[in-house]
């Protein structure tokens, strides 16, 4: 007997309502709806669309005060007093913080996400706090949400020492993978990337790197990451983060770039913040680069905004792309489930025979409609078992008053 079955549900690419039948934490078989064998559990989901878990793929849980009384954001409109402003103040509110970490976790969770990926600062002041936080975070919320943590030398790598040292010993204290920041801004873009590229070899885990560069430079940033990306026998093991350089390129060069993107097998994240350019999903589709999108940060010292809601920030990524038009909008949520899970996991696959059950039930019938509406979300299934909806109690839904 089946574990569970999701009944009555529709799936992205299909006007039929099926029956999605759970074995083992896994999807078993897709029949069409009423031909599904008795199940242990059954979870109606007739007016839904059955998708595949969200996968939150850039947030930084380490920095949220998520839950608490309203923190004020006091600093200037500059990257430099933006850092000066973390720095600063984490250790006056007690940053990283384990109740307000877990409040955004459950609240991710409750909204359907299934995976995150989360950047965690890494750096001599705050040593290691911010990784054993978060692996102690990732292991009570297991069954929930499966934590993939990066070990972010967010205020230097070349130039502060003990950095390196200490992104090796993040990879010992539950760091799963090794992030970085704009190679070239320390005067040596190749000696950075083989700092964090060779870690990545020796350790054999992912990268994930915080691109923020623009015009030529922020060009041939990219151009070094798919070259020693290569050389180095990286291929999809290796993520661009933000990557506002499209913004500068015309159609012709941003397609050039996209294709070798995809020839190295480098995916890209974008959290479409603020005013910065996004890249162009489209366009990266075309060309087959794997895209992901994310919060970045969630109520934190370097912004106030995000609620844990990936569907809320799908809709807010189709609407910085532009996107009108359906087939446009469902990138987005390709990105949001099935790109975001190849990228993070190496397993793409949707609700199909064989996948991780992780699904989630949104009250839509289109899957632009779910990206736009935001609709509820009826239940949430995380390998196999029901978390959310039909019937369990359910943790404080998001919400932008957290
Ligand atoms: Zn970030």
């Amino acid at each position: 007997m089946p574990d569970l079955v999701v009944t009555g549900g529709r799936l992205v690419g299909s006007d039929e309502p099926c029956d999605v039948v759970v074995t083992q934490g896994r999807v078993e078989a897709v029949v069409p709806t009423g031909s599904a064998p008795t199940a242990g559990e059954t979870v109606d989901a007739v007016g839904c669309l059955v998708l595949p878990g969200l996968v939150e793929a850039h947030c930084h849980l380490d920095k949220t005060w998520f839950g608490r009384p309203w923190v004020p954001h006091l600093a200037e409109d500059t990257l430099a007093a933006r850092i000066a402003h973390d720095r600063g103040r984490r250790g006056e509110l007690g940053l990283p913080d384990p109740v307000a970490m877990r409040a955004l976790v459950e609240a991710m969770a409750a909204a359907g996400t299934t995976t995150l990926r989360t950047h965690t600062d890494v750096d001599p002041e705050v040593g290691l706090r911010g990784v054993t936080a978060v692996a102690e975070l990732a292991d009570e919320v297991r069954g929930l949400v499966d934590v993939e943590q990066v070990a972010f030398p967010q205020h230097g790598l070349l130039s502060l020492p003990g950095t390196e040292e200490l992104l090796a010993e993040a990879l010992d204290a539950g760091a799963t993978a090794v992030g970085g920041l704009d190679p070239g801004t320390e005067g040596d873009a190749r000696g950075y990337l083989e700092v964090v590229l060779g870690l990545a070899v020796r350790r054999e885990v992912a990268v994930d790197l915080h691109l923020h560069g623009h015009g030529d430079e922020g060009r041939r940033e990219i151009e070094l990451l798919v070259e020693m990306t290569t050389a180095l026998g990286l291929r999809d093991r290796v993520v661009a983060s933000h990557c506002y350089v499209f913004g500068d390129l015309d159609e012709l060069e941003a397609g050039r770039l996209a294709e070798r993107l995809a020839a190295a097998g480098i995916g890209v994240v974008t959290a479409a913040p603020y005013s910065f350019p996004v890249p162009p999903l489209r366009l990266l589709a075309a060309a087959g680069v794997v895209t992901g999108i994310g919060h970045d940060g969630i109520r934190d010292l370097w912004g106030p905004y995000g609620t844990g809601d990936l569907l809320e920030r799908a809709r807010h990524v189709a609407y910085r792309s532009g996107f009108r038009r359906d087939d446009d909008i469902e990138l987005v949520l390709a990105a949001a489930t099935t790109g975001g899970r190849r990228l993070l996991t190496g397993d793409g696959r949707g609700v199909e025979p064989g996948a991780v059950a992780d699904l989630v039930l949104v009250s839509a019938t289109r899957p632009a409609e779910a990206v736009v509406l935001v609709p509820q979300r009826r239940a949430v299934v995380k390998n196999g078992v029901v978390t959310q909806g039909a019937g369990r109690p359910a943790p404080p839904p998001a919400s932008p008053g957290r």
